[in-house]
């Protein structure tokens, strides 16, 4: 039998981006289904960075006493060359956002603090085991058609419609391609295997990445006695093979005394993209997190542009589902967010390829220049304190100028309900954009 249900917005995908922006639309009272193909959600290690833009987003949506036991602020990095000489400290000491601007996290307890937010709104339904399977859209709705099996094996045909249905799928979305939107970028055919333990020896709660050139890596310290490595594999070396228990331990025997002593969590291969959807919105249809943007982890980002995404979308479609907004506000989405998420990839991709030198006269020449470059002051603070990272400032979009006062380029008019915002002069904003009321 074929039912349908009626609500404001459909979230396809439980993911972190999907689950802050039922959040943020739950705060608002919006009614809201979130339809997630799996029973439960991904309990896997993922992210391990989480930012102080996120925590902010995280405080607005008031779970900050639920994830912030799950992560251990300040995370230094170090980038190490082969002999363990340290190249680059990455260090911030500032707090512009109001928190740490790096912390070690785990993604899954993150994730489920989100899922878990929700119990407090009424308005918002997670539904397990509906797959997606094809959307409907004409001029008044958007139609999700989910496929749910039953007990006894049948498979059961749901219709869900609303005004706004947001694809937040992860990087294989089927919400981007049906909008038949380009995903452009590239897919560096690096690939990684990651291995977490539960009994971390080393204690160090810090982030080293290893540039060695006979072997790049990564350890991160994590919460919970949580310790991450990542090793770059050769082309020769098969997902069997370096998935193997020995395998991993004959890694793991340069970072740790006795690897057959650790209590491994997962040992996963991953491969790193870099992709950028050439718009986040087509009609009644929208696209978020890894759905619209994949990146190297490099940065630790992927997490944190899902959640920047669902910062923005989530007041623009409150507004526009309590008529305080036009639907063309919802087009700021791509205009405020696609070059930002663009940045992040480029610099991910850059970072990777620092770190990913194998040619042992490369790794020389780069090592010998970054001693070089920590001679000058001003060179070391720019990666201490992470003034390379790229900041929501935004040249397009629905923020007023703070010269003129006249709205971005687009054409969204906010109505008297809102309070208009203006961007801070930048010489006042070391970081990002800050707002305040029109006076
Ligand atoms: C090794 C590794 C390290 C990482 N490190 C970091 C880091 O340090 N910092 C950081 O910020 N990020 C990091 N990331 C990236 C981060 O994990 C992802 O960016 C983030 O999980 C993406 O969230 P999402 O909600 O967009 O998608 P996902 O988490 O992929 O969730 C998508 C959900 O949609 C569901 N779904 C898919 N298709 C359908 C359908 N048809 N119908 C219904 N449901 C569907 C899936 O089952 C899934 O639950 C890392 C990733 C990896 C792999």
């Amino acid at each position: 039998m074929k039912t349908t249900q009626d609500t404001e917005v459909l979230i396809v995908g439980a993911g972190p981006a999907g689950l802050m922006l039922a959040n943020i639309l739950g705060m608002y009272g919006k009614q809201v289904t979130v339809l997630e193909a799996m029973d439960t959600l991904i309990d896997y290690p993922r992210g391990v960075g989480l930012d102080d833009e996120s925590f902010r987003t995280i405080q607005t949506v008031g779970l900050v006493d639920a994830i912030r036991p799950h992560t251990n602020p300040q995370h230094i990095m170090r980038l190490v060359n082969g002999a363990g000489k340290v190249m680059l400290v990455n260090n911030p000491q500032t707090v512009e956002f109001g928190w740490e601007r790096k912390h070690g996290f785990i993604q899954p307890e993150a994730d489920k603090a989100l899922y878990e937010g929700l119990s407090r709104f009424g308005n918002v339904q997670v539904l397990f085991g509906h797959r997606v399977e094809n959307v409907e859209e004409d001029g008044q709705s958007v139609t999700a058609i989910a496929l749910v099996s039953r007990p006894d094996g049948t498979i059961e045909e749901r219709r869900f419609s609303a005004q706004y249905l947001v694809g937040c799928e992860g990087g294989k979305s089927p919400t981007r391609k049906r909008l038949g939107v380009s995903f452009e970028g590239e897919s560096p055919s690096t690939r990684w295997l990651v291995v977490d333990v539960n009994n971390d020896p080393l204690g160090t709660p810090n982030v080293f990445l290893g540039a060695d050139p006979k072997r790049p890596y990564v350890s991160i310290g994590l919460p919970h006695a949580v310790r991450r490595w990542e090793f770059m594999l050769h082309d020769d070396e098969t997902e069997e093979q370096v998935t193997d228990p020995d395998y991993v331990n004959a890694l793991l025997a340069d970072h740790v005394p006795n690897p057959a002593e650790l209590d491994f969590i997962r040992r996963r291969v991953f491969t790193h993209h870099g992709r950028v959807a050439s718009d986040f919105r087509k009609g009644r249809q929208l696209i978020a997190g890894d759905a619209a943007h994949l990146m190297p982890v490099w940065m630790g980002q992927g997490w944190n542009s899902g959640m920047r995404d669902a910062t923005n979308l989530g007041w623009k479609l409150a507004a526009v589902l309590s008529g305080q907004a036009d639907d063309a506000l919802l087009d700021t989405y791509t205009s405020e967010r696609k070059d930002h998420a663009q940045a992040m990839v480029d610099l991910s991709l850059t970072f990777g390829r620092l770190i990913k030198i194998t040619n042992p006269v490369g790794a020389v020449l780069r090592d010998a220049a970054s001693s070089v470059l920590n001679l000058f002051p001003q060179v070391k603070s720019y990666f201490a304190d992470m003034r390379f990272k790229p900041m929501p400032r935004y040249t397009r979009g629905v923020l007023a100028d703070p010269n003129t006062r006249e709205s971005g380029s687009a054409a969204a008019k906010l109505t008297s309900k809102l309070i208009p915002v203006l961007t801070a002069n930048v010489k006042n904003s070391p970081v990002g954009v800050q707002f305040r009321s029109r006076v």
